[in-house]
């Protein structure tokens, strides 16, 4: 539900000084103050909800970094988007792992729907969501929904990982970023308390970096969960890695870096000796942002555009990426995206 007016309010402390601008990925590749953060907010003072450029906001949050004044940009974002039934449409998609199998197989098949075209175009051959669960499970291993469906191979190397020292459940569920994204508020609340009832308590090592930023973020909700995005949990306990001789980049999913667990990925890669080629901009946005991706294809296409040029300057084809949207991004660029867990 839209919240017009906590929307403006938190748009009071804008001073317009569009230091914002240049971080902003619609910004730089239309140029267009609509598509601009300070442009939004100017829409959404006015009361111009249906501005496009409400709807062009990736909801990278790179804003927030740049802005001097502390505007929180996401929350105003969330507060004012009013979803559209498409977007309701992938949310609840999204929510259950085997309705997005069923989903990309019908796209797959050539479902009539400009956001089924898109799927069918980016995405790989979808396979059914794994299954698992250790008797008396000390901890959870969060897949999301993306990762159960078309990265079931990463999926399945955590948990095997995990279960080398700890007795675990797997988790394919939605954790609801895109629904807060999108100003769907009350059902991301819905979606957080399910699987904090579903986690019982049990500390979650998430896999999708950016689903476990927001996870951490569950606070402000009214949810308790103990979460840890994977690559913080292995280094946080320390846990053995193998060594590999490697070079690759990395990729920084952006809401992981607004929670500082970028940082983490490094760490266990150079734990593991592989030599990382850095690109001048890691937090470069891929254009993937969660839904995204399907709903805006020709801007999210025009993003990745310079995500391109910024990974190929590295030489290398391989990208670390700990965030599957991100991912998909990354393969229709042409490049392998792979996650640590990959590498485990
Ligand atoms: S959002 Fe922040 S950085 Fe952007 S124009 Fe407003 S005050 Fe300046
Ligand atoms: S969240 Fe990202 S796309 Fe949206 S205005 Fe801020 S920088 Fe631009």
């Amino acid at each position: 539900m839209a919240d017009l007016k906590l929307a403006q309010q938190l748009s009071l402390k804008c001073v317009h000084c569009g230091f914002c601008l240049e971080v902003c990925p619609t910004y730089r590749a239309t140029r267009s103050e609509v598509h601009s953060p300070r442009g939004r907010i100017a829409a959404v003072v006015s009361g111009a909800l249906t501005s496009s450029g409400i709807e062009t906001c990736v909801y990278c949050r790179k804003c927030e970094e740049a802005c001097p004044s502390g505007v929180e940009f996401g929350e105003i974002m969330s507060a004012a988007r009013r979803p559209s039934l498409e977007q309701i449409m992938v949310h609840r998609i999204l929510e259950d792992p085997l309705r997005l199998y069923n989903a990309a197989r019908l796209a797959k098949m050539g479902l009539p729907l400009q956001v089924a075209r898109r799927v069918a175009q980016i995405t790989p051959e979808p396979t059914l969501p794994p299954e698992y669960s250790d008797p008396d499970p000390e901890l959870i291993l969060f897949a999301g929904c993306i990762a159960p469906v078309f990265f079931t191979s990463t999926v399945l190397r955590a948990l095997g990982f995990l279960r080398q020292r700890y007795r675990v459940r797997l988790i394919n569920a939605c954790c609801g970023l895109a629904h807060y994204a999108e100003g769907e508020r009350e059902r991301a609340l819905t979606v957080a308390q399910r699987l904090g009832d579903a986690a019982q308590g049990k500390p979650i090592v998430s896999l999708p970096s950016n689903c476990s930023s927001h996870m951490k973020a569950f606070r402000q909700l009214g949810v308790e969960v103990e979460v840890y995005d994977f690559p913080e949990f292995v280094e946080l306990m320390r846990l053995p890695l193998p060594k590999k001789q490697l070079g690759l980049t990395v990729h920084e999913p952006c809401h992981a870096r607004l929670a500082g667990l970028n940082r983490y990925v490094h760490s266990a890669l150079e734990r593991m000796g592989v030599q990382v080629v850095e690109m001048a901009d890691p937090t470069l946005e891929c254009g993937a942002g969660g839904g995204y991706i399907f709903e805006q294809p020709e801007l999210s296409d025009e993003i990745m555009e310079a995500k391109k040029k910024e990974v190929a300057a590295t030489g290398c084809d391989t990208v670390v990426s700990t965030n599957f949207a991100c991912s998909l991004a990354l393969m229709r660029m042409g490049f392998t995206p792979i996650h640590l867990a990959d590498l485990l």
